[in-house]
């Protein structure tokens, strides 16, 4: 589950005892006041208390995603890290797409990953666990000195791993997309409400599979902005 961890506290145990074994949180800032000002709410102690909630409950896979934005939250790398540390999770850094609300995405905006790296670097040495990316977005680093935690790296802009791109979307409205920069999206709730068979279904999946992009062409002439924004895509 993915999740902004307002609420999640309250369902930690209940959920846990359900079966969900993975839990990766959004959480892009550690101070109250970023955290509004890119967030809109006030509620940073809330999504602590629910990442303090899953640890308690035993989740044996807790991530928490980090979007860093130059000017914005990127004098929060070291601090991030240092959270991955003390709680003994994982803490992935993702590079800013053009997928916010705002669209005040531009390239001078993007912090690249390997500048993440050296950042984190400088302070607590890490060091490559996955040789190879292939099937995952992250490159996952563990610390040199043997602290439980992990740092993962998705470079979304600059080391695009489109090529292995297996994944296609279904949006809380019945959606399907097949790249969160789909310009197009295939409607499965209306063919549902108009009592669509099982074989139709099956055949607007292939449909759509079969017209999965190749890649997100940021930075080329012929990028375009999807009109949702990432959170109302989901993950
Ligand atoms: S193809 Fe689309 S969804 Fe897949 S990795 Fe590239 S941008 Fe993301």
């Amino acid at each position: 589950m993915i999740t902004n961890g307002s609420n999640f506290a309250s369902k930690a145990d209940s959920l846990r005892s359900s079966g969900l074994n993975r839990v990766t949180f959004s959480l892009d800032s550690l101070k109250p006041g970023t955290f509004r000002s890119i967030t809109g709410s006030d509620k940073l102690s809330g999504v602590l208390d629910s990442i303090e909630a899953a640890r308690s409950a035993g989740y044996p896979d807790i991530k928490v995603n980090a979007v860093i934005v130059r000017g914005q939250n990127d004098d929060e790398v070291v601090d991030l890290a240092r959270f991955a540390r003390r709680n003994s999770l994982t803490v992935r850094f993702i590079e800013f797409m053009p997928l916010d609300r705002g669209h005040i995405w531009d390239r001078k905006h993007l912090v690249p990953a390997t500048e993440i790296r050296e950042t984190i670097n400088s302070a607590f040495p890490i060091v490559l666990i996955n040789p190879s990316r292939k099937g995952e977005t992250a490159w996952r680093y563990r610390f040199v000195d043997g602290t439980v935690g992990e740092i993962g790296l998705i470079a979304s802009v600059t080391d695009a791993f489109c090529g292995d791109c297996s994944r296609i979307r279904l949006t809380a409205d019945g959606q399907i997309r097949t790249c969160l920069f789909s310009t197009q999206e295939y409607d499965v709730r209306e063919l549902l409400r108009s009592g669509g068979s099982r074989s139709e279904v099956t055949e607007l999946i292939r449909f759509a599979v079969a017209r999965k992009e190749y890649g997100h062409k940021i930075g080329s002439s012929t990028f375009k902005n999807p009109s949702r924004p990432m959170s109302s895509i989901g993950g």
